[in-house]
């Protein structure tokens, strides 16, 4: 189909059948570049509009004449599910390097896909991308752009259009045009920099999407000097100055969450590496793992209030960073795909990100930022959410990895019987339960450490020869390597746990851990922070009780089927008007409950749309919270666990360690 007077001057006629032409041919039956072909493409993104939320980029690429297909990027890695952000794109225009402008199609069902008829005579085309920021879906967050008057960051995916081949394929050498007094940091290596504009070293496709970019007025760059280590960059951005304030003590941590990540995780997977830190409150909350850098962006107040800091920040950090091993550099193979339109298979997300997550429970303690206690408060809090989600009884946790693409954000209306993205939480209980599994086997001899640092190890023969380093992974190597360390039923035990439904949420082995769960009248201190600051401040978490949560406004959420609440006819939408016969308040509905001992029942009056009604809540048994109490009858296991591996010095000596752990390895039962 060449179609040469259609670009400039072609009539209505030849135009309408180009389109029809163009609209309807198979991407399959066009013409594309060899799939080993390098394409180089030039391109130079327009900061300067950001503070206002737009960005330009202008590319330039070679072409041949005739049908070339130019692709949007849908599944951007680290989201695990397309990221739809093609509905922010506003401008796409292509021309010859004459300026003669060059018609496109859209494909009508790969909607990310573009044909393009190169007129004869044409070997170069430029085109331009306009892009909206700072307007993500549920899950774009992490892969989007942002601008704010003082600061922005920005994701390369959202300006890309790439022509058919692998992306790891493109070879792209990007220029950074950044608005006045503004500063930038990245895994990006700058060769130049000239006034506003950054010319950047060339990289391939993959790469330069796997590097995102933070800049901003106020940005400030440290280095983190870990020994016999590759170098470490932390730069943190705000939108003010004072924001920005990094005390050694927390310095000092920081680089031990480097060091005691990477001996948990054997050695680097990297050359280099940048934490990309936004604290801000005018930027929506996210993070997102690189393979040599790292998006957090968290609470303005991030630095400067410890309270703040320990809510999330000490979280986030350590999750993000422990990706470069667990995600990035070890991949599960299904989600290795050639370019950023093929779709990923993530049912084993409960390693990418429940082995993360167990690592972002114990990193930071080993690195000093949080206690054993407060890991216990939080911890609690995570199993009375998991205890109660009964979506398991139909819904086996690798289904909610499977599902990953839509089960992101939505309503949490009835959340506890469809269940959510519990690969993070579950996913990292049961490498909990793992873990103390080889070390009650093992007197103490033997840990997932050892499964970790053998499995995150380099291996330098499986790397891809282009694009980042990553190495693919299956369930039975994930199998074959735990019987490495101690031989048992892995698989066996990793199927009952991720594919099969289950009744209960699997925490007998906290027995064996050294713990056990018990209710108590009065709220965790973390629990009573998060009901402060988490969502809407003031709500009131009454799962464990009378089985719902209930905002300060009376709105009941979180209802627990089966409990109290939902047996007497409370969901999720009901408005709680009046607690025994007085206006709801907090407090009011704290007393009922506490006060259900003796009365035996609370009555509330509900509003549900124009409708009113009362409903007798029959429950007797007071307040009750969940927490972990140590039983000293085993070993405490989860101490063990926090050490710090690098605290060579406090490591108690081979006899203290059999004291503590009992003389006697336990031989798990087969789950
Ligand atoms: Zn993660």
């Amino acid at each position: 189909m060449l179609l040469n007077s259609f670009c400039r001057h072609g009539s209505l006629l030849i135009l309408a059948l180009t389109l029809t032409a163009l609209l309807f041919t198979p991407l399959q039956a066009q013409e594309q570049p060899a799939q080993d072909t390098v394409v180089p493409m030039t391109l130079v993104l327009d900061a300067t509009d950001l503070p206002r939320q737009l960005i330009v980029a202008r590319w330039e690429m070679d072409v041949t004449p005739g049908n070339l297909v130019l692709r949007y990027p849908e599944w951007v890695q680290g989201t695990h599910a397309p990221t739809r952000q093609m509905q922010n794109v506003a401008g796409f225009e292509i021309s010859d390097m004459k300026g003669n402008h060059i018609y496109w199609v859209r494909h009508t069902i790969d909607r990310q896909y573009f044909n393009i008829d190169v007129p004869e005579g044409v070997d170069r085309i430029q085109f331009t991308v306009r892009y909206i920021t700072s307007q993500p879906n549920v899950n774009s967050r992490g892969v989007d752009c942002f601008g704010t008057p003082n600061l922005g960051i920005i994701n390369w995916n959202c300006i890309v259009l790439y022509p058919a081949v692998p992306s790891a394929n493109v070879d792209v050498t990007a220029s950074l045009i950044l608005p006045d007094h503004w500063k930038q940091a990245s895994a990006m290596r700058v060769a130049k920099q000239d006034g506003n504009r950054i010319d950047y070293e060339k990289v391939d496709l993959d790469t330069l999407v796997d590097r995102p970019v933070i800049l901003g007025e106020h940005l400030k760059s440290v280095d983190l000097k870990v020994e016999d280590a590759p170098p470490h960059r932390l730069h943190l951005l705000s939108d003010i100055e004072t924001s920005l304030r990094l005390d050694d003590d927390l310095k000092e941590k920081l680089v031990k969450v480097v060091t005691e990540t990477a001996d948990y995780l054997g050695g680097y997977p990297y050359d280099s590496y940048d934490f990309l830190v936004v604290v801000s409150d005018n930027t929506p909350r996210t993070g997102l793992e690189h393979t040599d850098s790292s998006l957090s962006v968290t609470q303005e107040k991030s630095l400067v209030d410890e309270k703040v800091r320990k809510r999330d920040f000490d979280y986030l950090i350590p999750h993000e960073f422990a990706h470069a091993w667990c995600g990035k550099y070890r991949r599960p193979a299904g989600m290795i795909v050639p370019d950023m339109n093929t779709p990923m298979q993530t049912e084993l997300l409960w390693v990418y990100e429940g082995l993360t997550q167990f690592l972002s429970w114990t990193i930071p303690i080993r690195a000093g930022l949080q206690t054993q206690e407060e890991f216990l408060e939080l911890f609690a809090f995570t199993i009375e959410r998991l205890r109660n989600q009964q979506g398991r009884h139909w819904r086996p946790l690798e289904d909610t990895a499977a599902a990953s693409s839509f089960l992101r954000g939505g309503s949490r209306h009835w959340g506890y019987l469809r269940r959510n993205q519990d690969y993070y939480q579950e996913g990292a209980l049961m490498w909990l339960e793992a873990d103390v599994i080889i070390r009650s086997a093992t007197m103490g001899q033997k840990s997932l450490t050892d499964f970790t640092r053998s499995f995150f190890a380099r291996r330098k023969d499986e790397e891809p020869a282009r694009g980042p380093r990553v190495v693919g992974f299956n369930f039975d190597q994930i199998v074959d390597e735990l019987n490495g360390v101690y031989e048992w039923d892995w698989a066996d035990f990793l199927i009952t746990r991720t594919r099969e439904a289950q009744s209960h949420l699997p925490v007998e082995f906290l027995t064996k851990a050294g713990y056990k769960l018990v209710f108590s009248p009065k709220p965790t201190e973390f629990l009573k922070d998060i009901e402060r600051t988490w969502g809407r401040p003031g709500w009131v978490d009454l799962a464990d009780s009378i089985g719902f949560s209930v905002n300060d406004d009376g709105d009941v959420f979180g209802v627990v089927p089966g409990r109290p609440g939902e047996r007497s006819g409370l969901y999720d939408r009901s408005k709680i008007l009046a607690v025994n016969g007085r206006k709801f308040s907090r407090n009011r509905i704290l007393d009922a409950v506490e006060q259900s001992v003796l009365k035996h029942s609370i009555e509330l009056l509900v509003q549900e749309g124009e409708l009113f009604r009362n409903l007798e809540i029959k429950y007797s048994d007071g307040l009750r919270y969940l927490r972990l109490e140590r039983d000293e009858t085993h070993p405490d296991w989860i101490a063990q666990l926090m050490k710090p591996l690098g605290d060579k010095d406090k490591k108690p000596s081979k006899s203290e360690e059999d004291k503590e752990a009992g003389k006697e390895g336990e031989k798990p039962e087969s789950k």
